[in-house]
C-alpha cells in the first residue's frame, strides 16, 4: 500500500505496463505522485492502465504509448517521443524512472526447443532490457539529469534455473548481469540501477502454468502462497524512490523465501 508522495514528479517510464507486475508497477508509482508513461507492444492494454492510475497529485499526468522493447527503432521512437511530448506536467525531459517489466515465455525443454523460441525470448527479455537502459541512461546523460533509478524485472529462476525455461532463464540471468555492469558504468551520473527478482506472482504470464503445477510450486514456497504483482511494484517504488539512494547493481528477491537455501 502506498504509504507517502516519495515519487513526486518522477517522470517514470514502464515498459509492460499493460499487464500483470507492469501494471501494479504504473499504479503503485502513480499512487506515490509519480507521472507515467505506460508503455506496452500491446496498446490496448496500455489504455486499460492509463485508466487505471490516480491523478491526486499536483502536476501529476499519465501517458500510454506502443512499444516493441526488442526493437532498437521502436525503443528510440518511445524515449524520443516521451522528451518532446508536451503534457502539462512533462517538461520536455527524458524519464528519470525506468522499470522494464515488459517479458515473455516460450517454455520447452532444452532438448526439443526450437532456436527461434530460444531467440525470441532472449531478444524481448534481454536484448529490450538493454535497448530501453541504453536509450533511457543515453538521454539522461545528455540531458545533463542529476539522477536517475533504472529497474529491471528479473527472475528468481535466473538464478536457480527452472525446468522448461532454458530460453527464459537464460534471459533472466542475463539482465542480473548487464544491471551490474550498467550500475558500474552509470554510478558517476547519478544514475543507480537495480534488479527485482519475483518468485512465482499471479499475472497472465502465471496463468498459463497448469494448476497441478501451481500447486506444487505453492508446497514449496516458504510462504505458502503465489505472490502479488502489487508486493513486486513496491520493491520497485523503494529502488526507484531516494529512500534507496546509496543502492546500486544489487537485486532483490520478491520470492516469499522461496529458494533461500
Ligand atoms: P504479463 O502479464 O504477461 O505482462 C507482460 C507484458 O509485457 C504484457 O503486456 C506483454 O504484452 C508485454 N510485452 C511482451 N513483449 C513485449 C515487447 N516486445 N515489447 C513491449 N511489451 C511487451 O507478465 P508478468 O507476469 O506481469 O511479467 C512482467 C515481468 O515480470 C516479465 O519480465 C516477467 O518475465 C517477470 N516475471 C514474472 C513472474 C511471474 O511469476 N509472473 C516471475 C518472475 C519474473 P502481450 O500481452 O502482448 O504479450
Amino acid at each position: 500500500m502506498a504509504a507517502s508522495s516519495r515519487l513526486i514528479s518522477r517522470l517514470t517510464l514502464v515498459t509492460g505496463g499493460g499487464s500483470g507486475i507492469g501494471r501494479a508497477v504504473c499504479q503503485r508509482f502513480a499512487s506515490e505522485g509519480a507521472s507515467v508513461v505506460v508503455a506496452d507492444r500491446n496498446e490496448e492494454s496500455a489504455n486499460q492502465t492509463l485508466e487505471l492510475l490516480s491523478r491526486d497529485h499536483k502536476g501529476q499526468g499519465h501517458l500510454a504509448l506502443g512499444v516493441d522493447v526488442s526493437s532498437k527503432d521502436s525503443v528510440e521512437k518511445l524515449v524520443t517521443s516521451i522528451q518532446f511530448m508536451c503534457l502539462s506536467c512533462f517538461l520536455a525531459a527524458p524519464p528519470s524512472v525506468c522499470v522494464n517489466a515488459a517479458g515473455i515465455t516460450q517454455d520447452e525443454f532444452l532438448l526439443k526447443m526450437e532456436e527461434d523460441e530460444f531467440d525470441k525470448v532472449i531478444e524481448v527479455n534481454l536484448k529490450g532490457t538493454f535497448l530501453v537502459t541504453q536509450a533511457v541512461s543515453k538521454a539522461l546523460v545528455s540531458a545533463g539529469a542529476v539522477k536517475g533509478s533504472i529497474i529491471t524485472v528479473g527472475s528468481i529462476v535466473g538464478k536457480v534455473g527452472n525446468i522448461g525455461q532454458v530460453n527464459y532463464s537464460a534471459s533472466k540471468a542475463g539482465v542480473e548481469g548487464l544491471t551490474r555492469t550498467a550500475a558500474k558504468e552509470l554510478s558517476k551520473f547519478g544514475i543507480r540501477c537495480n534488479c527485482v527478482l519475483p518468485g512465482f506472482i499471479t499475472t497472465p504470464m502465471t496463468d498459463k502454468v497448469p494448476e497441478k503445477v501451481i500447486d506444487k510450486l505453492t508446497a514449496v514456497i516458504p510462504m505458502g502462497r503465489m505472490g502479488e504483482p502489487a508486493e513486486v511494484a513496491d520493491a520497485c517504488a523503494f529502488l526507484a524512490s531516494d529512500d534507496s539512494r546509496y543502492i546500486t547493481g544489487i537485486s532483490i528477491e520478491v520470492a516469499g523465501g522461496l529458494f533461500i537455501g
